[in-house]
């Protein structure tokens, strides 16, 4: 669909408008210029009074093709916070076009105009000024949020109180994520760090010796600057991917090197394919103790892993799943995607059936996304997938499903290009959630990360102000291909270092 869009008055917002309108159409053009080949033409004139405390925006649609005509106007006041009135002219803009778009397509927006990442954030940021009604009334009224979205977010932020009580009060302590960026074989929708491991023993030698060097000078740093650990993860890639053998030394460096271990609330190991999980592997994180581990079979379909290309059998999740609590592992997660190429509802309820025999402690239920650097969005024409009217009763009946077998919905994120713009929800049963997915997702604690792909995600004190808080938080990835992270890591966990000792108000060398 092309939009010409009209702006009128102050304020840009063409990111915003771009945004709203790619929630209701697959292909959106968005042109500023007058363009007689756009079917949708969009005026937005926005507005303040004299005393500059009220912003209004009024949004006219044109259909160029049929005629139709739709308006909206949105009165907003400016917030004590609203910089140069950016906030207001930015939320009273999505409001008007969402309005018009939503009477001209039909289309319910069950995120209203909430396009971001942490829809959590947000409700815990309001939670912290708020009672829970007054925040629900601001996430209905203000950003149009339908009310089973707005019950799905004030379930999940008071589970997250009730798991972390302390949720905002763990700066002194941080969480690790260890990238271990190798897999059997790539899979089709994946973007992650993820090398076939198969011949490269020689790359994984190199890339495990600059991992245990990360280890043990970020074990070296948290002694001296008092840190302590949190939780630690697991991911990748396949983390057991690599040997019995190679994983124990890991565990036996993180061991020595960092502080305090007998405090961390919980270790994970994302197990994810279970072509690579042996009795041998499972020996050793039990030795290492080990919580958490996930296996994910994202279908019980065999075809659908055949197109995706996961080369592993249906047989060998339910065999793994077995063999790993046979051997005591009480506490599994297991990944499903919805609307997988070629699956609608039939196959959907194979998996959940599957799934109830199985009753894994927690499920993370992923709605498929069409990220750009995946094979599956490169060659998007020959993957079917379902339309988006049943990707959200798809949606629905797995959140009915996970109720009737006792799990809650305890973290939840979105992504861009999701399909049926929906999100991707974590369930668990009580007492087994995750806290490093609480974490990591709120962006309430440092994340530090180790190894390939890892991203640290580190939090700068807290400035406070009358509306509550802002704080910086500084990105640093670790190189994502292993030939580069082999020959630069020592120059990273320098940076790395220097970034974590300005945030943590220590002079620093980077490295002694
Ligand atoms: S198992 Fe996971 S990380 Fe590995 S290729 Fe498949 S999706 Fe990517």
């Amino acid at each position: 669909m092309k939009i010409q869009f009209e702006r009128v008055g102050f304020g840009e917002q063409a990111t915003e408008m771009f945004h709203i309108g790619k929630l209701f159409f697959e292909d959106v053009e968005a042109v500023y210029e007058p363009a007689d080949d756009a079917r949708l033409h969009i005026k937005v004139t926005v507005t303040a009074d004299e005393a500059m405390r009220t912003i209004t925006a009024e949004v006219l649609l044109t259909d160029r093709d049929t005629g139709a005509v739709h308006k909206s106007r949105h009165e907003r006041a400016i917030g004590a916070r609203d910089e140069g009135h950016k906030r207001a002219v930015k939320r009273s803009v999505g409001y008007g076009l969402l309005q018009v778009l939503r009477e001209y397509t039909g289309i319910e927006q069950a995120w209203g105009t909430l396009t971001g990442v942490r829809p959590t954030k947000l409700m815990h940021n309001l939670m912290m000024k708020h009672g829970m009604e007054h925040c629900k009334q601001v996430l209905r009224d203000e950003y149009l949020v339908t009310e089973p979205k707005v019950e799905l977010l004030s379930g999940i932020a008071e589970r997250q109180l009730k798991v972390i009580p302390d949720l905002f009060r763990l700066d002194r302590e941080v969480s690790i994520y260890i990238g271990i960026p190798f897999c059997p074989t790539k899979c089709a929708y994946c973007t992650f760090p993820a090398y076939d491991i198969r011949g490269n023993n020689g790359s994984v030698e190199a890339f495990l010796e600059g991992l245990h060097y990360e280890i043990r000078e970020m074990g070296r740093w948290m002694r001296e600057a008092d840190v302590t650990i949190t939780t630690i993860y697991w991911g990748g890639g396949t983390p057991t991917s690599i040997t019995a053998d190679q994983m124990d030394a890991l565990f036996n460096t993180m061991q020595e090197a960092f502080p305090a271990m007998e405090g961390v609330r919980e270790l994970t190991v994302e197990a994810g394919r279970p072509d690579t999980i042996t009795e041998d592997k499972i020996n050793v994180m039990k030795k290492w103790k080990v919580d958490r581990i996930s296996i994910n079979p994202q279908s019980f379909t065999q075809a659908t892993l055949d197109t995706i290309g996961r080369h592993h059998t249906v047989t060998e999740t339910l065999d793994k799943f077995k063999l790993s609590r046979e051997m005591g592992m009480n506490n599994i997660n297991m990944d499903l995607i919805i609307g997988l190429p070629n699956e609608g509802m039939t196959e959907l309820q194979r998996t959940l059936d599957q799934t109830a025999e199985l009753l894994p402690e927690s499920l993370t239920v992923h709605t498929l996304s069409f990220k750009r650097a995946s094979r599956m969005t490169k060659n998007k024409d020959d993957y079917e997938v379902a339309e988006r009217d049943e990707i959200t009763d798809m949606i629905r009946t797995t959140a009915e499903w996970t109720e009737r077998h006792g799990y809650v919905p305890y973290y939840m994120y979105r992504q861009k290009n999701i399909l049926g713009n929906q999100e991707n929800v974590g369930y668990s049963l009580v007492g087994y959630e995750s806290l490093y997915n609480i974490l990591m997702m709120e962006e309430r604690q440092t994340i530090i990360g180790l190894g390939c792909g890892a991203v640290s995600k580190v939090l700068f004190p807290k400035v406070e102000h009358e509306d509550g808080y802002e704080q910086r938080i500084e990105r640093f990835p670790n190189p994502k291909e292993p030939a580069v992270y082999n020959k630069a890591y020592k120059e990273y966990i320098v940076k790395k270092i220097s970034l974590l000792d300005e945030a943590y108000g220590r002079v620093t060398t980077g490295q002694s």
